[in-house]
């Protein structure tokens, strides 16, 4: 919690979004106090429900709510989105706020900037929609694939991985054939159902 003794509203970071999480930003609701919540999903999982879900009995769905969903009527609560972009702005900041702090000076508040969101849908098919500095910058198709497929070989680590992985993709996309196989060769014991 930082910000109650220099006047701002006490902000409070609830890091893990399960029922513990839940319920204090709950109970913080109508507080005076800002709220940001950390998760490494965008969800809340219901887990006592999970056998359910693993049985075939219940949809994925039905036992994960979206976290922005679940406090879209609490204007204290601000999610940070579970994506790349995010995790990257946030690392590079912790390392500037490191930084700051070994020369003695303040830390400053951290601000998420939405660089906007790509989506692939199957073969030639993605959405790209971009948030430029003069406005959404959206398109579809085969030119928004491109974009998608450049961009994730882009974002790879290592030069020797976005050569292996254009390959792949190129090998797979013009022989229709993909390039993992899930084969299972392992025969159930004690006559169980396959
Ligand atoms: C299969 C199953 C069945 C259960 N059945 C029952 C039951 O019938 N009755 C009952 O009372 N209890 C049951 N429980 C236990 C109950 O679900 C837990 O006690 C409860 O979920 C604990 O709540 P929590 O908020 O402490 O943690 P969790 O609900 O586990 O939430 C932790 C959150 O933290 C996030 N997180 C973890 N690590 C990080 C990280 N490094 N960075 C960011 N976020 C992170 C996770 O994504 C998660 O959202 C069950 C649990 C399981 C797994």
């Amino acid at each position: 919690m930082q910000g109650a003794r220099n006047g701002k509203k006490p902000h409070v970071v609830i890091v893990g979004f399960g029922f513990g999480g839940l319920e204090a930003a709950r109970a913080l609701r109508g507080a005076p106090v800002e709220i940001t919540l950390v998760d490494r999903t965008n969800h809340h999982l219901f887990q006592p429900l999970l056998y359910q879900v693993a049985t075939a009995g219940l949809s994925v769905p039905a036992i994960a709510a979206p976290i922005r969903f679940l406090f879209r009527r609490q204007p204290n609560v601000t999610t940070l989105p579970g994506v790349s972009p995010a995790a990257k702005q946030m690392g590079r900041h912790a390392a500037r706020m490191i930084l700051r702090r070994l020369r003695g000076e303040p830390t400053q508040p951290f601000r998420c900037r939405d660089y906007g969101n790509l989506a692939t849908i199957g073969r030639n098919s993605a959405l790209v929609d971009l948030a430029t500095p003069v406005g959404p910058l959206r398109f579809s198709g085969l030119p928004a694939w491109l974009f998608w497929l450049f961009a994730h070989i882009y974002s790879l680590i290592g030069f020797r991985n976005r050569i292996v992985v254009l390959i792949d993709w190129a090998s797979a996309y013009w022989s229709s054939q993909r390039y993992a196989r899930v084969v299972s060769g392992i025969e159930p014991k004690n006559g169980a159902p396959r």
